[in-house]
């Protein structure tokens, strides 16, 4: 393996995984030494807030233009606050966090054998030159690695079926009753499935830095990259577990 060691950090906005089960999961699966720390902007000097803040995306159906944040946006990033509930909520361009986060890694610890991964609530989105617009995405892969939870519950879909119900309703009360019904088959904020998918996550960042791959194409396995929430529920939650191919990489990387 490259790597001998991880440093997961956390932003105390991000309640619904236990970073430090987490990071006794990874050091046992990869017998490397993982540190977590609590938070990654504690690490940093004042400007990071503002640098965060300019990476909100202002236009979904365009490519990344610095946003210029206001006094009130820099304080929401300066506090931590937890923006995923309100109603208009903030996207912000994955790569260009990214950088941010790069900037404010020390020196000494800005090297090959170092994964870092920062653990987020925002919702972290990729600009797709497919259709032109931007997307959610749980995992931005690289160094640092960012894993989002907001991404985890908005990128992969939820049944087809709940939109189009959704289309069909005139009402708050209706909307209810759909979200009633399809209770369970999507993730929410704050629900206690996110830990096990974010296991998952880490994974497919640390293969992608290992192997320069991060997903498969088996549903069987917990690299599979999922589009869809009940194939997420099913490789993360249900399998557990690795194709044949991975499985072998994976004791290789160990070895
Ligand atoms: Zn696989």
């Amino acid at each position: 393996m490259k790597l001998t060691k991880i440093i997961l950090y956390e932003e105390p906005t991000v309640q619904e995984i236990q970073i430090s089960k987490i990071s006794s999961f990874i050091s046992d699966m990869f017998s490397i030494e993982v540190e977590h720390r609590k938070n990654f902007l504690s690490h940093a000097d004042e400007r990071i807030f503002e640098n965060i803040s300019n990476t909100r995306i202002l236009d979904l159906k365009n490519q990344f233009k610095k946003y210029f944040p206001t006094e009130e946006d820099i304080q929401i990033e300066k506090e931590n606050r937890d923006t995923s509930n309100e109603k208009e909520i903030a996207l912000y361009d994955g790569f260009e966090m990214q950088k941010t986060f790069a900037e404010f890694i020390p020196v000494d610890e800005k090297t090959d054998n170092i994964l870092h991964v920062v653990f987020t609530n925002k919702t972290t989105c990729t600009f797709d030159q497919d259709d032109y617009r931007y997307h959610a995405r749980a995992l931005i892969a690289s160094n640092p690695a960012i894993i989002s939870t907001t991404g985890m519950i908005e990128a992969p879909a939820k049944p087809k079926q709940y939109y189009l119900d959704l289309m069909t309703c005139f009402s708050e009360s209706e909307v209810k009753e759909i979200n009633e019904k399809y209770k369970g088959q999507f993730l929410k904020q704050h629900d206690s499935r996110l830990h096990k998918i974010a296991e998952g996550y880490l994974i497919q960042g640390i293969m992608y830095y290992e192997t320069g791959e991060a997903f498969c194409k088996d549903r069987e396995c917990r690299l599979f990259n999922a589009h869809w929430q009940k194939d997420l529920f099913y490789c993360q939650i249900e399998k557990r577990s690795f194709c044949k191919e991975h499985a072998k990489i994976l004791d290789e990387l160990n070895n």
